[in-house]
Formats: structure tokens, C-alpha cells, sequence
């Protein structure tokens, strides 16, 4: 088995984020990769290090105005006498793009009120490089992918699946599984995303929402009471030519594997009538019983079984890794996804 990883990941390291405006210790470290890369050695990964990617990669994904703004953040936001040590928006640009046009600063603060979505994102000197690193990752899986392999594992950290085209969201800055996707689409190939993380893929949705041409699918935790709480709902369809071509399928917080498994016959139907050529499965572990966020109570055996009706539809997998954070069974729970996904 493929795995794709990059070490410049390690290079975020965070120690807070606000929950309930309080900063608390951050989940998303990088002690993960140690316990992914620990289940990927006992799945029979052979890691493979991707190369850099420039913004003319990020940018299939991304605005070029989001880009300019992280490459030079960090720098200008500490021009400013007095800032705080990360950079946190005391303003949001609400009503943008769906209401009514706002307008664009050049103040630095201004911009990160427009770019950065909540407190779950801090960045820190070296963030856009392990960001950078981590869409390289996803992006050179989905290279192998295009050389014929049939399955490949992207061991992406930071995560990526709630970043907006210009908007970092949710520990994520660049996502991941999108570029991936959108790499394939553009090189001929029908794709669709099933995203199994236990929140719900908004930035996912929105960078394809108005778009029949990739199918994305979502199984989480309702957002009536659970993150990201805007987005994720069943009525999100998709719009325009997008109509039909986004499925939400929200689930009760505590739920376990038999009705996960209702769900997800439902989205791998969807799958199947849109015909994928390649399916790009977002993997949040973060549905364990044991993860910290305690959204679903998927145990380390359903995994496999969850796994293994995904690798029924039969196609060419490309795994990215999404949520899923420190707890006993976090390596577990890759090993036991990968077997049900290869079976
Ligand atoms: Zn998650």
C-alpha cells in the first residue's frame, strides 16, 4: 500500500484553540502523525514523499487573493506593535459573496477577518508550510492515482476538509481532498468525494456546490448541535447546475454502527448512480467512540466493516486523511479502515 507523506507537516504545532471562548489544548498536533504513521507501519504502508507544490496547484482550489494573504501573514501580522501571538479575527465579513459584496482591506487584520473562519484555526510561523506540505501530499497521491495505481493512502495533517476556497476553517488552511479531486477531474477522470469524518465537509461543499461534474457526499454528526453548525444540512443540495450533486446525510450524535451502516448505503448508492471513475474518500477517524470530539460511537472493528462496503462499489480509493485525534484507538482505527477499504 502507497502512503504518501511529507515530515514538513510536523511543523505546525499549535498549542490552543477557543472552545466555548476559552482556549484549550489543541487536538489537531502533531503527535497524530506518530499514530498514524504507527498504523500505516502495522497496515504494510510504503511511504513515498511528495514534492512541493506551488500556488499554481493550490490556486485549482483556491482564490489567488486566500494565497497572497497566507503567504505573507504571518509577516505582516507582526509588523503590528501589540499583537497577539497568533493571528485571530476581531471582525468577520458577514453576508460575503451570498447577501451582498463586501469590500476587500489592505489592512491585515481586516483580511484576517475575511479569510479566517472561527477560532480552531491558529497559525504560527511554520503553519502555511505544514499546510503547504499536506496539499502536496494529497496532490501527489492523486498523481499515482492518474499512473494507474488503484489505491493510495494520503496521510494529510493538517486536515483540509472544512477549508472554503478562501477561508480557513476548523484546523484546516488548504483542502486537501478537493485539490486531490479537483487534479483528477481536470485530467479527464469522473470523480466523487465521500467525506466519513464525523463533522461535516463545508469546505468541501462549497468549493463544488454550484458544480455537477464532481459528486460530494457527507456522512456526520447533525450540525443543530455539533460543528461547523451552519453548514451540513440535509437540504443543501447543491446549486445551479450543482442541484443534486451534494448530499448531506446528518446523524444523531452517539451513533453507532447500524445505522452508520443505513447511512452509508445511502451515500454509496448516490456514488454508484453518479459512476465515479475514481472515488476520493475524505477519511476522518474522528467517528471512533473514543475520539475527544465524541460524535459518533463507531468502535475500531466497524471500521473495517465500514471499510469494507465502501471497497464494494469496486473502484480505484483515494484515501485522504482528514479529522481524528489523540486516543488510545487512533492507530487502531487506520489499520482497521485501510483492511476493510482493501478487502
Ligand atoms: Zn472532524
Amino acid at each position: 500500500m502507497i502512503t504518501v507523506f511529507d515530515d514538513m507537516q510536523r511543523l505546525h504545532n499549535p498549542s490552543s484553540f477557543l472552545v466555548a471562548g476559552k482556549s484549550q489544548p489543541m487536538p489537531e498536533r502533531p503527535e497524530r502523525i506518530d499514530m498514524l504513521l504507527e498504523g500505516v507501519r502495522r497496515a504494510g504502508g510504503r511511504l513515498v514523499a511528495p514534492k512541493p507544490i506551488g500556488n499554481e496547484t493550490l490556486s485549482l482550489v483556491h482564490d489567488a487573493r486566500y494565497l497572497a494573504f497566507m503567504d505573507t501573514l504571518w509577516e505582516r501580522w507582526h509588523r503590528q506593535p501589540d499583537a497577539a501571538e497568533y493571528p485571530a479575527p476581531n471582525i468577520h465579513a458577514l453576508g460575503r459573496s451570498s447577501l451582498a459584496p463586501v469590500g476587500y482591506p489592505d489592512s491585515v487584520v481586516g483580511q484576517v477577518g475575511y479569510h479566517v473562519g472561527d477560532g480552531s484555526c491558529p497559525f504560527m510561523d511554520k503553519t502555511w508550510d505544514a499546510a503547504r506540505a499536506s496539499a502536496a501530499t494529497a496532490a501527489h497521491a492523486a498523481r499515482l492515482m492518474l499512473q494507474g495505481e488503484r489505491f493510495v493512502y494520503a496521510l494529510c495533517r493538517p486536515p483540509g476538509h472544512h477549508a472554503a476556497s478562501d477561508v480557513a476553517a476548523g484546523f484546516c488552511y488548504i483542502n486537501n481532498s478537493a485539490l486531490a479531486a479537483e487534479i483528477l477531474h481536470r485530467a479527464g477522470k469522473r470523480v466523487a468525494i465521500l467525506d466519513i469524518d464525523v463533522h461535516h465537509g463545508n469546505g468541501t461543499e462549497a468549493i463544488f456546490y454550484d458544480r455537477a461534474d464532481i459528486l460530494t457526499v457527507s456522512i456526520h454528526a447533525d450540525p443543530k448541535r455539533f460543528y461547523p453548525f451552519f453548514w451540513g444540512y440535509a437540504e443543501e443540495t447543491g446549486r445551479g447546475a450543482g442541484e443534486g450533486y451534494n448530499l448531506n446525510l446528518p446523524l444523531p450524535r452517539g451513533t453507532a454502527i447500524d445505522d452508520y451502516r443505513c447511512a452509508l448505503a445511502k451515500a454509496l448508492r448516490r456514488v454508484g448512480d453518479f459512476a465515479p471513475e475514481i472515488l476520493v474518500v475524505a477519511a476522518g477517524l474522528d467517528i471512533a467512540v473514543d475520539d475527544p470530539f465524541k460524535g459518533f460511537a463507531i468502535a475500531t472493528d466497524d471500521f473495517t466493516t465500514i471499510g469494507g462496503d465502501i471497497a464494494d462499489l469496486k473502484l480505484p480509493l483515494l484515501v485522504v486523511q482528514e479529522g481524528g485525534y489523540p486516543s488510545p484507538s487512533l492507530g487502531a482505527s487506520l489499520v482497521a479502515l485501510l483492511e476493510g477499504l482493501r478487502s
